[in-house]
């Protein structure tokens, strides 16, 4: 589903894209070559695939995934995706043990229980804060935005209409829905400062790893969840995306 110039959404079970459990998964259009956000729980990925074609790429083109963090949600179709496309995947340092091993922080038993199992990926390149991913013509921004998990990463970029963009993972939401629980790598003061450093970016758009994408006034946007985050009382406890 193509929603600019440079942005497609093919995969996320929100939309009815791809399989339950699957995070919203981004194809960038970088000219000879794409890049996938997310790689889905592990259910959807010939359907991602499929919507990859539909949309008008080749599967074989896909040289990049980026993986925004390692809740299983969007890592468990990483390895297939690997196999059926040729890919690299990559992760940012701080998650990138989690990922490989499958440790709790992954949330493999909420996983279990939804009927989702799969292998661990094997990465091919470990972020750091500030990388430059160079995809065909694109530059991707590697910002380190910790607090739902310690590797969160989030993707920046300047779109072709001109337009900033942020790849927010599940750090920041356009509803101000966060997927917080109190469990293993959740950090709420490093949330907070995250979601500080994104607005600072003063993206135009975000699109967030669960729930809709917002194409204008992201900054805005972002501004009211910081609001929400440090208001005296609120209620930010939802399901863990
Ligand atoms: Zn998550
Ligand atoms: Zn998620």
């Amino acid at each position: 589903m193509k929603l600019t110039d440079s942005v497609y959404l093919v995969g996320g079970s929100a939309y009815g894209l791809s399989a339950p459990g699957d995070c919203n998964v981004y194809l960038i259009d970088c000219g000879v070559e794409s890049v996938l956000i997310d790689a889905g729980a592990g259910l959807g990925v010939k359907r991602i695939l499929a919507n990859v074609k539909a949309d008008g790429f080749d599967p074989r083109a896909v040289k990049t995934a980026v993986l925004t963090h390692c809740h299983f949600d969007h890592i468990g179709g990483a390895q297939e995706l690997k196999q059926l496309t040729g890919c690299k995947l990559v992760a940012h340092k701080c998650d990138s043990g989690s990922i490989t091993s499958l440790d709790e922080r992954v949330l493999v038993d909420m996983a279990k229980t939804r009927g989702i199992i799969f292998k661990a990926p094997s990465l091919d390149l470990v972020l750091e804060d500030h990388d430059h991913l160079d995809v065909g013509e694109t530059h991707l921004n590697v910002i380190h935005t910790p607090g739902h998990t310690p590797g969160c990463i989030s993707i920046g970029m300047t779109e072709k209409d001109g337009k900033k963009a942020i790849f927010t993972g599940d750090i920041a939401s356009t509803t101000g829905r966060l997927g917080f629980i109190n469990g293993p790598g959740f950090d709420l003061s490093a949330w907070k400062a995250s979601l500080k450093l994104l607005i600072s970016e003063c993206p135009d758009r975000i699109y967030p790893g669960h729930g809709t994408f917002m194409l204008s006034g992201a900054t805005e946007d972002l501004n009211l969840t910081d609001l929400k985050m440090n208001s005296p009382w609120t209620t930010i406890v939802t399901s863990v995306g």
